[in-house]
């Protein structure tokens, strides 16, 4: 019987990249996926490292051509498609008074249509093998903080969208679950971009922001590894048994869960009122 075949978005770095690696020493033929392949060292030199092997292939998550054409090409080289990891994302700061709609938009469009695209174009492969489709998704699909309104924007429509679609997936064959991040220590950080002086640039808003950098740089110092949050990736990729929320660290569990036992919402404003006080 041939191995079986995962294919993950966004492999240039961090949570992505080390489940590639960890998923090819699982034993999964692994088709690493980013957008821009003249970024892939890293994830070659991790490969060779580990000593695995990667089918590396470009895919845009907001590029509906790009997606098609290497679902395509999976199956015309592999002749399977058993799993799929939408991992690709990408951090923002910012609120609604101080940014364009065409800025929430554009988070919208790698963290949930992104999402959509590729689920769309690998359903009917994972149909085929009844297959597994997962999605990165975040503490921050769960529970809304200071300053992410557009990025949990996204996070919770994958959730939506994931709940929602998972007990129609099952109808045919095809489990479905989310994994849900903590801080962790990839380049997501760096990747949001968020200036020295992004403060004394917020207007009113810069004291609140002042207070939620600090508390976030303290909560990032504590931060998982992305090989650590990838193990999560491989259990999930692996277990008998699919459910369909996994977070990657106790502390991921714990502030989930906090969030969904609390029925009024008081318990999360509470909280998340404090990180900008
Ligand atoms: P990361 O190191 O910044 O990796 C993000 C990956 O997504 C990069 O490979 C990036 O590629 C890729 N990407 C961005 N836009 C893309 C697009 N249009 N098409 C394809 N790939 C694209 O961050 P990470 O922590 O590993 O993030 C992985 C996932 O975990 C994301 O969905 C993120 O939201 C989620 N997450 C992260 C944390 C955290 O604390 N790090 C917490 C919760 C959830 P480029 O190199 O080309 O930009």
């Amino acid at each position: 019987m041939s191995t079986k075949v995962v294919l993950i978005t966004g492999t240039s770095s961090g949570i992505g990249l080390a489940a590639a690696v960890s998923a090819s020493h699982a034993g999964f033929t692994t088709v690493a996926t980013l957008r821009d392949p003249a970024r892939a060292d890293a994830l070659r030199k991790a490969a060779e490292a580990a000593g695995v092997e990667l089918d590396i292939r470009r895919l845009d998550v907001t590029d509906a051509a790009s997606v098609e054409e290497c679902v395509a090409g999976v199956i015309a080289d592999h002749g399977r498609l058993d799993a799929v990891v939408n991992n690709a994302g990408a951090g923002h700061v910012g609120t609604i008074e101080n940014e364009s709609v065409d800025e929430v938009r554009r988070v919208m469009e790698v963290n949930f249509f992104g999402v959509v695209t590729v689920t769309r174009a690998a359903l009917p492969h994972l149909r085929a093998t009844g297959g597994r489709l997962l999605t990165v998704t975040s503490v921050g699909g769960v529970v809304g903080q200071p300053f992410n309104e557009a990025y949990c924007a996204a996070k919770f429509a994958a959730e939506g969208f994931m709940e929602s679609l998972a007990p129609v997936a099952a109808s045919v064959g095809v489990a479905v679950g989310v994994i849900e991040p903590g801080a962790v220590a990839s380049e997501f950080v760096a990747n949001v971009g968020v200036k020295e002086d992004a403060a004394a640039e917020a207007g009113v808003y810069g004291p609140a922001l002042a207070n939620y950098i600090s508390r976030t740089r303290g909560a990032f110092a504590n931060a998982q590894t992305s090989e650590e949050a990838a193990a999560t990736i491989i259990e999930a990729l692996t277990a008998d048994r699919l459910p369909f929320r996994m977070q990657t660290s106790d502390v991921a569990r714990a502030f989930a869960g906090g969030k969904l036992a609390d029925l009024d919402g008081s318990r999360i404003q509470t909280m998340t009122s404090a990180w900008v006080a």
